[in-house]
């Protein structure tokens, strides 16, 4: 008896001893502690001394410049006058959206002219006829969009699109809404093209203060069920793999471009290429990526010009000119270290410009030199694409499969999805039915905050524009 008292005496004590010593030598100061993956403390280090960038004696190549033609084409002749009709009864029918397909019209392309008059719906069908008054020809108003020659509703064709833009797979609506998932595949590849001309129509001249540029690792199912082993498939994976590119601005969270395909120079070409198109001309803003170095590349590429050095001594021949980034280039990189695949450190490297010039963009924002908002991004899209998520069983085939998903994407999260950071204040606080709170903010999507349009669009209202051949005087 005495024994087992005496016994439990000692291990209370060794307990105690344990607590005292645990707390001892645990850091308490989080300073001390290691970084997590959730948390990693960028390393205050100061830029060190590194020598001038000498420049380059040739213009790097991008095979996107030599054989892109122009994304937003201009007109090519002058406008024909205005039409106002003020005599008849006054007209209800908003046309102002469309325009003449007629290519012998003189007003073809061009949109809210006046030449267009509503004339009801033909043989009761669910879209309107528009006749234009210079032509006199007849066409629907869904001419051109995905809904044109469909007896499918149209709501059925939304509602489906809309559920492969929120996350689901191609069979997941087919079973749901009971269609062929052919059927979905079909007017997923249609919708995807018409959406694709959309975004090239409506994303132009952006100013943009800062752009972040990222890269996310894809899989796909390289291979057909039954044709080949599925160690013969991670090898063939292991060789293509596949990564989704992505550029936005962190301020009005517009997804400037998306791409789909290698981690090579020639894709960073291609979707730095998109930016510059995006962005507006004179606009040169800062690039922050992660550390992959055929950005510096690409970014020198389409942000670069020719200087005439000056000569160091008076003889012999001039020095050749350099291609150098513009003086007004701002670029740098945040390389993190990952160590057992936790990320351990994010050390910060400038590239183009100084560090005082990059800080001046970054901390106007209260921001680090980071890719944080990209990368917040890359998540959204893992939760809305079906093809890139995490062990999903909807992966696609091929890159087009991808790039159908991503291209419905981008024009859902521009221009439908309110982001939550970007509400806005109303001046008055609205009250709402019944005994709810009063309404104090008001969605608003990154296509809005970039000053692009003026309202949340709904996929519908996105999927019925009718794209025009080239840029409107007045914009979309
Ligand atoms: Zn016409």
């Amino acid at each position: 008896m005495v024994s087992a008292l005496f016994f439990y005496q000692l291990v209370l004590i060794a307990l105690v001893w344990l607590c005292v010593l645990l707390h001892w030598m645990w850091p308490s100061d989080p300073a001390t502690c290691p970084p997590t993956s959730e948390q990693p403390s960028p390393v205050p280090k100061r830029q060190r001394e590194r020598t001038p960038f000498a420049g380059l004696t040739t213009k790097p190549h991008c095979d996107a410049c030599e054989h892109a033609s122009d994304p937003h084409p201009q007109a090519a002749a002058s406008p024909p006058p205005r039409i106002v009709i003020s005599r008849g009864r006054r007209r209800r029918v908003d046309t102002s959206r469309h325009f003449c397909p007629n290519p012998a019209c003189a007003y073809r392309g061009w949109v809210g002219w006046g030449n267009l008059r509503a004339n009801g719906h033909p043989s009761g069908g669910p879209w309107r006829q528009l006749l234009c008054v210079a032509c006199r020809r007849y066409f629907l108003e869904t001419l051109g969009t995905l809904f044109h020659g469909k007896r499918t509703s149209p709501d059925l064709i939304v509602h489906v699109l809309a559920c492969l833009a929120e996350g689901l797979g191609i069979r997941g609506p087919a079973r749901v809404f009971e269609v062929d998932p052919n059927t979905v595949l079909q007017w997923l590849v249609e919708a995807a093209e018409q959406l694709w001309a959309f975004s090239q129509h409506v994303l132009h001249d952006v100013r943009v203060q800062q752009v972040q540029l990222d890269e996310l690792f894809a899989l796909l199912s390289a291979v057909k069920a039954g044709t080949a082993s599925e160690a013969d498939a991670i090898a063939r994976l292991e060789r293509s793999p596949q990564w989704v590119w992505a550029a936005m601005d962190p301020e009005s969270k517009l997804l400037l471009a998306l791409d789909v395909g290698d981690r090579t120079l020639a894709l960073a070409q291609r979707v730095v290429h998109q930016v510059a198109q995006v962005v507006a001309p004179d606009c040169a803003p800062l690039f922050l990526t992660d550390g992959f170095r055929e950005s510096t590349t690409a970014l020198l590429t389409h942000y670069g010009h020719w200087v005439q050095c000056p000569r160091r001594q008076a003889p012999g021949p001039a020095p050749k000119p350099r291609w150098m980034p513009l003086p007004q280039l701002l670029y740098a990189q945040g390389v993190k270290t990952v160590r057992r695949r936790r990320l351990v450190r994010v050390s910060q490297r400038v590239v183009f410009g100084t560090l005082e010039a990059v800080e001046q963009v970054v901390v106007a924002c209260g921001w680090q030199i980071q890719t944080a908002f990209i990368e917040r991004v890359n998540l959204s899209m893992r939760q809305h694409v079906a093809a890139i998520g995490r062990r999903a069983t909807t992966l696609c085939k091929g890159e087009d499969g991808v790039w159908q998903q991503l291209s419905l994407y981008q024009c859902y999260y521009n221009f439908c999805l309110p982001h939550t950071s970007l509400q806005q204040a109303l001046p008055q606080p609205e009250p709402t039915h019944g005994s709810g709170a009063a309404k104090q903010w008001r969605p608003c999507t990154p296509a809005m905050a970039a000053g692009l349009t003026d309202h949340v669009w709904t996929l519908r209202e996105v999927l019925l524009f009718r794209v025009p051949p080239w840029l409107q005087p007045a914009g979309i």
